[in-house]
C-alpha cells in the first residue's frame, strides 16, 4: 500500500500527468462517440457475472475520466480528483479495494464519503495497441467484498475483451467519418449526456449526411421517429430518475436492435430519429416492430417492481432523388407517427 507522504503524492501525480497526456495522443476518437452494442455488452455481463451493481469501460483524459460504457450508475464523466481508477492506472494493474473504508487511499474519497458510497473497488487497466494506457475497465460494489480467484480472472477475461473492442473501430462508415472530421470538443456538443446517443444536433447532421449518400447509391433510406408512449404518465408515477432510466433503456434497445449501419439519435425529449440506409418500406417495417416488441419485453427494474412501456412509430420511405426536404421528411414521419398514436399507440405505421 503506498505511503501518505506528500512526495509519493507528487511524483504519482506527475507519473499520472505524463501517462495521461500520453494516452491523450492515441485516444482523441474514442471520445464522445455514441453508445455501442459492444461495449454494453460487456458491461452488462461484467454486474451480472461478478455480482456488482456497477461496472464501467472508461477512457482518460488528462482532467477527466469519461465512461464508454457504463452500466449501473447513471454518470458521464469524472473529474479525475474523483475518480477511483486512479490508482488503477498508477498501479498498471490489476487493483481490488475489498473495502474502501478499510484502505487509507480511500477513506476520504468523495465516492467513498459521500453517494454513492463506494465500499468496493476493482479495476484493471486498458492499453492500445503500442501499449499505452487509455482507459480502465471497473467494478463497484456499496458493500464490501472479497474476491475470488475466478472472479479475478473473470475481471482479467472482460479487460482483455473491452481493449479488443476498444483497438477494433467498427463504428459504420457514416459515423467514423463524422467521428474523425470533428474535433473533440464539437463532437461532445453532439452528444446527448443522458442517452448517449447523437442529439437533435448530430442527426440532423447524419440526416442530411444520409439522403445525400442515398442519392449518390440510388437508394431508398427509411426514416423513422420512435416516440415512447405515455411517457409523461412514466415520469408521474414512478419518478423523474426512472423516467430518466427509461429513456437510457430505450437507446439501450434501439442501438441492439438496430443494423450496424442505421443510426439512431435523440431528437426530442421521448422522441428518436432513426435513419435506416437501403431500406425499403417491408423492411423498414420488420425492424421497427421489432423494436417495438423489445421496448415492451424489456422492463425497466424499479424499487416497485418492473416497469414496462411501449413505444409508437411512425416511418417514411424516401426514394432516391425525391426533393423533398429534411425538415418536410420528419414531418412526414411524424404525421405517420401521429396517427399510430391516435390508433391507440404501441404500433408501427409507414407511409
Ligand atoms: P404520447 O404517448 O402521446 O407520446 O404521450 P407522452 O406522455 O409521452 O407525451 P409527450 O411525448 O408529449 O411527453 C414527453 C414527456 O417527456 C414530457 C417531458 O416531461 C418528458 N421529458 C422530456 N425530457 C425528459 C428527460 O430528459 N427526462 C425525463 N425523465 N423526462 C423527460
Ligand atoms: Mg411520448
Amino acid at each position: 500500500m503506498p505511503s501518505n507522504s506528500s512526495d509519493t503524492k507528487l511524483s504519482r501525480t506527475i507519473a499520472s500527468t505524463v501517462t495521461l497526456q500520453l494516452a491523450k495522443i492515441h485516444t482523441s476518437d474514442y471520445f464522445y462517440t455514441p453508445i455501442e452494442e459492444r461495449f454494453e455488452r460487456i458491461t452488462r455481463i461484467a454486474r451480472s457475472a461478478l455480482r456488482t451493481p456497477v461496472a464501467a469501460i472508461s477512457i482518460l483524459k488528462p482532467d477527466s475520466q469519461w465512461f464508454k460504457s457504463i452500466s449501473g450508475w447513471s454518470v458521464g464523466q469524472l473529474p479525475t480528483d474523483k475518480s477511483l481508477c486512479t490508482w488503477t492506472i498508477e498501479s498498471n494493474q490489476l487493483t481490488i479495494v475489498p473495502d474502501t473504508l478499510a484502505d487509507e487511499r480511500f477513506t476520504s474519497h468523495p465516492l467513498v464519503v459521500a453517494a454513492p458510497k463506494f465500499r468496493f473497488y476493482a479495476g484493471h487497466p486498458l492499453k492500445d495497441s503500442m501499449g499505452v494506457t487509455i482507459g480502465t475497465f471497473c467494478v463497484m460494489d456499496i458493500k464490501p467484498r472479497a474476491v475470488s480467484e475466478r472472479e479475478q480472472q473473470l475481471i482479467r477475461d472482460l479487460s482483455m475483451l473491452a481493449q479488443m473492442e476498444l483497438e477494433t473501430d467498427r463504428l459504420a462508415d457514416a459515423q467514423r467519418e463524422f467521428v474523425s472530421k470533428l474535433s473533440v470538443a464539437r463532437r461532445e456538443a453532439m452528444v446527448d449526456p443522458l442517452t448517449r446517443l447523437w442529439n437533435r444536433r448530430g442527426t440532423t447532421i447524419f440526416l442530411r449526411n444520409a439522403i445525400r449518400r442515398a442519392d449518390d447509391e440510388l437508394k431508398p433510406l427509411a426514416i423513422g421517429i420512435v416516440d415512447i408512449d405515455n411517457f409523461k404518465r412514466i415520469n408521474d408515477l414512478h419518478g423523474h430518475p426512472i423516467g430518466d432510466e427509461a429513456l437510457r433503456k430505450a437507446a439501450q434497445i434501439l442501438t441492439s436492435t438496430l443494423r450496424h449501419d442505421d443510426i439512431v439519435g435523440r431528437y426530442g425529449g421521448d422522441e428518436f430519429l432513426v435513419l435506416l440506409p437501403n431500406t425499403n418500406a417491408a423492411e423498414s417495417s420488420e425492424i421497427m416492430n421489432r423494436v417495438r416488441e423489445t421496448m415492451f419485453e424489456e422492463a425497466i427494474r424499479t424499487r416497485n417492481g418492473p416497469v414496462r412501456m411501449t413505444a409508437s412509430v411512425g416511418c417514411i420511405v424516401r426514394e432516391p432523388g425525391e426533393s423533398v426536404s429534411e425538415d418536410e421528411l420528419v414531418s412526414a414521419a411524424d404525421a405517420e407517427l401521429s396517427i399510430s398514436k391516435s390508433a391507440g399507440r404501441n404500433r408501427v405505421r409507414i407511409a
